[in-house]
Formats: structure tokens, C-alpha cells, sequence
């Protein structure tokens, strides 16, 4: 059982940028547990811990035939002893993609859903019941950004900046309201998603507080992918052996090696990069794509 005591993440140095004064870290969140991977099982912490709470046997939950969120939802229901229900987008495929398979290998129960029915979140009447206890898509929501907050408890540095790839923007709002003085720079893997800036700032204790979300890294939209983003990857991975996925930690330290390159960091800054996880995502890359 994942407990936050036998949590054994840090933070360490990543001897790869070019960094002109300045010093980057990375907190290898990824290294939680090998499905419930990296900010995944942070914020699911609170829901899981509710739900146990009010006596809920089953968690449902939404999410795509790839998504890390699905995958770590099945793996945490198994471990904490919960039922688990998985409300796909899309039609049932003749061949389940490998995260789904494994979803199943955990006991997660798996309900296509058109994508219309999946866009307003309708489940069929035979999946309202009183025992469940429905995590929104993503883990978005309060709870997700509080749990996303913990992941500070394993830095034992102050940084001036913290980076972190963006989906649902509930991790962002998380490191938001816990990083005190360092600004947090938000890497969208959506193409032009400018309704995150408010999604983000809705989940924020302190709504003034300035979003810096940043849309220029997406490589065509979110999990698109060009042979630069493999090779960067690759190369980042043969000089540290830090493995990063192709949908949000790769696009999220390229932007980094960018940023830095464009003097957007002041000299004498203090970078923190949050490696997410999500590292099961490369599975479904052809053989060969990454070297790790
Ligand atoms: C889910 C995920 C994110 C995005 O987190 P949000 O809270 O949805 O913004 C970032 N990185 C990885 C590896 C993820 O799996």
C-alpha cells in the first residue's frame, strides 16, 4: 500500500541543460510506484481517502483508451481494496489498447461510452448506485489539487521557478497554492487550449494569483508527436538516464532546454522540474521509437 510516509521520492540535479548560471532539479515523481505513476497518485490520494471514508465500495471514473488517470485509478482501487468502474470515450475497440488491458488486469470494470454520451458524462442508470463514488475525468477538482500540493512535502530546497507539464491543470493549481515564493510555469500538452488558464485559477485558494501557462510546446496537440520530440527524448535520456513520455514529461523538459536557450530564466535562478510520470504512455509507440 502507497502510503505518504513510505513515499520515497527527490529531488536531484539534472547535469544536461546548458544552464547559463542557472541550476535545475528534477523530482522524480515518476519513481512512486510503477502504474500509479508519478502526480497520479497524488491526487487521487484525498478521493480514494474519502470514498474509504463514507464506506464506498466502488470508485467510477472517466477517461481515454490511453489515459494515465484510468490506468492509475484501476491500480489504487486494487491496492486500497476498491471496486473500480472505467467510462471510456469512444467505442469498444475489437483490440483493447495495452493500458486498457491492464486497467482490466486490475479489476477495473470498463464501459464504453459514444462520444457524445462521454462528453456530458451520462453512465448508464445501472452505474448510479449509492456504493459509488465517481473521481471526475482527469482527477480535476479540489481534492486532485490538494493531494497535487503534497508533492512539495518531498523538496528540501527553496526554487525560484517550478515547471510542470498541464492537462486538466489540477497539478499546476496544486504547486500553485503550495510553492509559496516560487512561480509556477505550466506547459500545456493541448493545442490551443486557452480555457485552462481558468480552469487552473478555478481550483486556486488564492484566485489573484498570477497563471503562467505556457502554449508554444504541444508538437501538434496533445499526444501528437514529431521526430524531434523522440529525439530529444533519446538524447535526454543516453546523458541522465532520465526516462521522460511522450505526451507530457518530454514536451514538458523540452520546453525547459528552450526556455533556457531564450534567456527566459533570470541568471541565478532556481529550477525545480516536476517529472509527472505517465511513462506507461510509450507503450503505445512502434518498437524502437525510444531507446528506453
Ligand atoms: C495526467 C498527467 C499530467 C497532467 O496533470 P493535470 O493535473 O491533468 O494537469 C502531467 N503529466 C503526466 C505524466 C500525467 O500523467
Amino acid at each position: 500500500m502507497i502510503t505518504s510516509s513510505n513515499i520515497d521520492i527527490k529531488t536531484e540535479p539534472v547535469p544536461f541543460y546548458t544552464t547559463k548560471g542557472t541550476t535545475v532539479d528534477i523530482l522524480r515523481a515518476d519513481l512512486v510506484h510503477p502504474v500509479i505513476s508519478g502526480n497520479k497518485w497524488f491526487k487521487l490520494r484525498f478521493y480514494i481517502e474519502e470514498a474509504l471514508q463514507l464506506g464506498k465500495t466502488t470508485i467510477l471514473t472517466f477517461g481515454g483508451a490511453y489515459s494515465n488517470h484510468i490506468i492509475a485509478v484501476a491500480a489504487a482501487c486494487h491496492v486500497a481494496g476498491l471496486r473500480s468502474v472505467g467510462v471510456i470515450r469512444g467505442e469498444e475497440p475489437e483490440r483493447l489498447s495495452h493500458t486498457l488491458q491492464q486497467t482490466k488486469e486490475y479489476g477495473m470494470q470498463l464501459h464504453f461510452s459514444s462520444r457524445t454520451a462521454y462528453a456530458a458524462k451520462d453512465v448508464s442508470p445501472s452505474l448510479i448506485r449509492s456504493e459509488i463514488y465517481t473521481i471526475p475525468e482527469g482527477g480535476y477538482g479540489a481534492k486532485g489539487a490538494a493531494g497535487a500540493a503534497t508533492l512539495l512535502d518531498h523538496i528540501d530546497h527553496a526554487y525560484s521557478h517550478i515547471c510542470c507539464a498541464v492537462g486538466t491543470g489540477t497539478m499546476m493549481a496544486g504547486l500553485l497554492n503550495a510553492a509559496k515564493a516560487a512561480t509556477v510555469i505550466g506547459i500545456s500538452v493541448l493545442k490551443n487550449n486557452y480555457s485552462q488558464e481558468q480552469e487552473v485559477r478555478d481550483l486556486l485558494i488564492n484566485r489573484q494569483q498570477a497563471v503562467y501557462l505556457l502554449h508554444d510546446y504541444h508538437f501538434g496537440g496533445y499526444a501528437k508527436h514529431t521526430p524531434a520530440l523522440f529525439e530529444f527524448m533519446n538524447r535526454l535520456y543516453a546523458q541522465t538516464g532520465i526516462p521522460s513520455d511522450f505526451v507530457y514529461t518530454g514536451k514538458l523538459f523540452y520546453a525547459v532546454q528552450d526556455l533556457l536557450q531564450k534567456d527566459y530564466f533570470p541568471a541565478g535562478s532556481r529550477l525545480l522540474l516536476v517529472h509527472s510520470g505517465g511513462l506507461q504512455g510509450n507503450d503505445s509507440l512502434p518498437k524502437g521509437t525510444l531507446m528506453f
